[in-house]
């Protein structure tokens, strides 16, 4: 077949951007390249492992549509790793910034845009607009939220059941205004022409105190009386303000008699709103209380997990891993970081590492600054990760074999003699004496008291096998790499 294959590669990435967000091309088509068009096959080249995962599981099957477009023939499409793409002088790749140019931008405006905007609903009654990001499935369950998960549920399924009023506590940013706008999402999925006024306290303390000025309390009330379900977020606003609090107790009786759902968010119990009158905290305890709390480890990691997959991309274990282990503040926070580190990568087109996802949580907190990388906890599948900021030994590098190859590290040590656990073994004497400099003498006592000729031997084997074999390069490549070397 003859035409011209960089040309065919840009025309589809630009129809591509009709379906992928215009910055998802940037950085994942960044650096990639029709390799072959052969036997009804199309060979893409890309430049590393997670290029090639994310786009065989994500576009395969729209990139083979594109293709069939252009050449009917095509049946197959398979990516290849081509280290020498991510060099700038690779010619046989498309300049990204170009398709980019003729890619129109689809990608989505910014939530804050959304999270201002308000709804009018009948009569007067304005609720701001619900994000639809929120809702109660995609809000991850672990042991630590899994009753306040299961009260919401319960309501969104029977508002105005049982669970009246629902009074959601707990810290900033774990989840409170998640899990009420969902309630509000699903009860408006069910029933579209029901009346769901979501309002925080700040917004709905001045309109009380509005109604109150021009005297129209009497309206306020009844205006509210229309309301199927009423959530005011973070109540803790309305302590001291005594007259909007006659005024809420009011609104709030005339909804709870008519079996109308009311949904209540704090930072603290109702029992710690001192600065509530009896009677209205006394109404907010009459329901069902859940607290969020923090969650553990396992729930922070599935959490980002979850949010790769809304956002779409993909991140190595070790960075996913590496965050939820050390953001141990809120839910917020911890997604800020996962965001703040997509874009980076968006920007610069390159996958997030341990490192530079640490870098960006020190410029972000400088109260890890203080410690460094060095200060930094991981958990033990990221340990190996630790090595880049200080020198290499001998243990960095079995750890770190052990870890990419998943053989424990007795294993290596061992005298085991299957291949699958041979090689490692060489690879790791290899990189010993070449990285670290050590004689064949010393590896050999390190690895049970081998003889010198065996490691000797093993190196040997090792860089011969580097001429031939793409595979084993990029193995040690990444082994190298994960030990900053
Ligand atoms: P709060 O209102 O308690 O301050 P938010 O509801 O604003 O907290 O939550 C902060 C962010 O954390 C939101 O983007 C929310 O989607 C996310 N979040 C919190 N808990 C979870 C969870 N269990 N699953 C998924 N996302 C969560
Ligand atoms: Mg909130």
């Amino acid at each position: 077949m003859d035409f011209d294959k960089k040309q065919l590669w840009k025309e589809i990435l630009v129809e591509a951007s009709e379906k992928v967000k215009k910055s998802h091309i940037l950085t994942w088509f960044k650096d990639t390249a029709i390799l072959s068009i052969e036997d009804n096959k199309v060979l893409i080249g890309v430049p590393t492992i997670f290029t090639r995962d994310w786009l065989k599981s994500r576009y395969a099957h729209l990139l083979l549509d594109l293709f069939k477009a252009h050449i009917s023939e095509v049946l197959e499409i398979s990516f290849e790793i081509s280290q020498a793409l991510s060099n700038s002088d690779d010619n046989r790749k498309v300049d990204i910034k170009k398709v980019w140019k003729d890619t129109k931008d689809n990608d989505k405006k910014p939530r804050r845009n959304m999270e201002r905007r308000e709804v009018r609903l009948v009569e007067g009654i304005t609720s701001k607009l619900l994000n639809p990001k929120y809702t109660l499935e995609n809000f991850v369950v672990g042991p630590e939220n899994r009753l306040s998960h299961a009260a919401c549920s319960a309501v969104a399924e029977h508002p105005g059941g049982a669970y009246n009023p629902l009074f959601v506590y707990g810290g900033v940013g774990l989840g409170k205004t998640h899990l009420l706008q969902a309630i509000g999402n699903e009860i408006l999925g069910d029933n579209p022409d029901a009346i769901v006024v979501y309002i925080p306290s700040e917004k709905f303390i001045n309109e009380i105190v509005e109604a109150i000025g021009k005297r129209h309390t009497q309206e306020f009330r009844s205006k509210y009386r229309k309301v199927d379900c009423l959530i005011v977020d973070d109540v803790q606003f309305l302590a001291h303000k005594e007259t909007t609090q006659v005024e809420f107790f009011h609104t709030f009786n005339e909804l709870f008699e008519a079996n109308k759902q009311i949904i209540l968010s704090s930072d603290r119990p109702p029992k710690e709103l001192i600065q509530l009158h009896d009677r209205l905290r006394s109404r907010f305890e009459m329901g069902m209380i859940v607290d969020v709390q923090f969650p553990g480890y396992e729930t922070r990691l599935a959490i980002l997990q979850q949010k790769c997959r809304e956002h779409q991309v993909l991140l190595s274990p070790e960075v996913l891993e590496f965050i939820a282990y050390n953001v141990r503040d809120s839910i917020r926070e911890l997604e800020g970081i996962l965001m703040q580190a997509i874009a980076q990568s968006q920007l610069e087109g390159r996958v997030p590492t341990l490192k530079s996802v640490a870098d960006l949580m020190a410029k972000l907190n400088s109260s890890y600054e203080k410690n460094g990388f060095n200060g930094y906890e991981y958990p033990i599948s990221s340990r190996q990760q630790a090595a880049n900021i200080r020198p290499r030994n001998i243990d960095d590098v079995i750890d770190v074999v052990s870890a990419y190859f998943r053989i424990p590290r007795t294993d290596l040590l061992s005298e085991a003699r299957k291949k699958e656990i041979m090689m490692p073994r060489q690879i790791c004497m290899y990189l010993i004496r070449k990285e670290l400099n050590f004689s064949f003498e010393s590896i050999g006592k390190e690895f049970g008291g081998k003889n010198h000729t065996t490691v000797m031997h093993a190196c040997d084997k090792i860089i011969k096998q580097l001429k031939r074999e793409e595979r084993l390069v990029l193995d040690i490549n990444a082994i190298k790499k994960e030990l900053g070397l």
